[in-house]
């Protein structure tokens, strides 16, 4: 008989708003008995339904609800949330390389889709979705009719499933590196090795963004990752420096810039906290500075020390502005929330003894929308600030 999980009194309010998280220590009582993975229904304390999701008994959060009327998990079902998923990118204009499913914000929770041209990288974040693995696949094929499906599932958020990280080949075949264009621009995309699921999809709105403060400028792009950035920046610029500390990383960029034949665009390998003192040390300066680095912290015990590392390149980065420069700054972790982020730019400008304006603020792509009452799905932030 399939589970049904009661909620203590009060706690259905998060869920009628719209989230999809039932945690464990919500749960009032369990009735039935089933495999864990299957589908259960989540009602209030007095039995009204709520919705339905795959439970897992392993995980704090024991469902994740995203049926909310009277119907089942079916293939159909899967066929037709995906395709609107994709059709509502189609219709924002992305059509090569987009994220065509992220999660709960497409009533998928815990399933990521990336279309990388014709190849499609996937990760399953849950047990529920893992088990439907298969499904999932054939659904892709059918509506897609992809070259290969890569499965990304290398990710420490599964052990918290109960579940092992994993990679390898779904579907067809997946060739070593995908060419996309972002933005007018080609990149080279490593599906199997590269970092989440390939390539950071997320900013490819702000790199568009960025090419206008990086007119005629030279421009150091910190954190570069294979190049997202600096490749498109270097259409405009009149000299870039990539910077990363992962030697395969910098040699993307190398393989991105003569893909593209940039002439402008030099990368380095190096950690940005001891190069932006070097720079500074040399009395280096920039007309442009772009910081992306990775979340600094994945919990919230930890946002004090990601506040520190955030303002310690900060400051560095301010200094190395030449005045009526900007500087481009990003967080990606969801712990450090928006206000935040602001702040600690506020006291990096006082350390740094400069006078910033805020120009322009934006966050994830469009292809990567987050549902207003799950705060949990927003994480992007990305500030331009004139520096004088
Ligand atoms: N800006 C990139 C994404 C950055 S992801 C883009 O637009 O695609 C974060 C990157 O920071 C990773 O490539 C990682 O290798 C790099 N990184 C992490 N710690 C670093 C450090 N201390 N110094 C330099 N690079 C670092």
């Amino acid at each position: 008989m399939a589970y049904t999980l009661y909620l203590k009194k009060g706690e259905e309010k998060r869920i009628q708003a719209g989230h999809s998280w039932v945690y464990a220590n919500e749960v009032q009582k369990i009735e039935g008995k089933d495999r864990n993975g299957s589908l259960a229904t989540v009602c209030t304390f007095d039995g009204k339904f709520l919705g339905k999701g795959y439970i897992n008994h392993l995980s704090k959060i024991i469902v994740r609800i995203f049926i909310r009327d009277d119907v089942e998990d079916t293939k159909e079902l899967f066929m037709e949330r995906l395709k609107k998923a994709n059709d509502s990118r189609v219709r924002l204009g992305y059509n090569n390389a987009y994220r065509v499913c992220f999660g709960e914000a497409d009533d998928l929770p815990a399933l990521i889709i990336d279309k990388y041209d014709d190849v499609l990288s996937v990760q399953f974040l849950s047990l529920g979705m893992d088990k439907r693995k298969d499904m999932i696949t054939e659904c892709l094929v059918e509506l897609f009719h992809p070259k290969g499906i890569y499965e990304r599932s290398d990710v420490a958020v599964r052990l918290k499933e109960g579940l092992q990280e994993v990679k390898g080949v779904l579907y067809g075949e997946v060739p070593d590196r995908v060419i996309i264009n972002e933005n007018g621009i080609k990149i080279a995309v490593d599906v199997k090795g590269g970092q989440k699921t390939g390539y950071f999809l997320d900013q490819k709105e702000n790199r568009l963004c960025a090419r206008k403060y990086c007119k005629d400028a030279t421009v150091l792009d910190c954190f570069s990752n294979t190049g997202g950035f600096s490749l498109n920046v270097a259409t405009v610029a009149k000299e870039v420096t990539a910077v990363d500390i992962s030697p395969t990383a910098i040699a993307s960029v190398i393989e991105n810039k003569e893909l593209n034949g940039f002439t402008n665009l030099n990368a380095v390998c190096a950690n940005v906290f001891d190069i932006l003192r070097e720079y500074r040390e040399q009395g280096k300066t920039f007309g442009t500075v772009i910081l992306d680095p990775p979340a600094f912290t994945k919990s919230v015990s930890e946002i004090k020390d990601a506040i520190r590392g955030y303002t310690d390149i900060n400051v560095l980065g301010l200094k190395l502005v030449e005045k009526g420069g900007y500087l481009i700054s990003s967080s990606c972790s969801h712990y450090v929330s928006q206000q935040a982020f602001e702040k600690m730019l506020i006291d990096s400008a006082r350390i740094a003894k400069r006078r910033v304006k805020c120009i322009e603020i934006k966050s994830q792509a469009p292809d990567h929308p987050y549902l207003l009452c799950a705060e949990e799905t927003s994480y992007l932030k990305f500030f331009v600030l004139q520096v004088d």
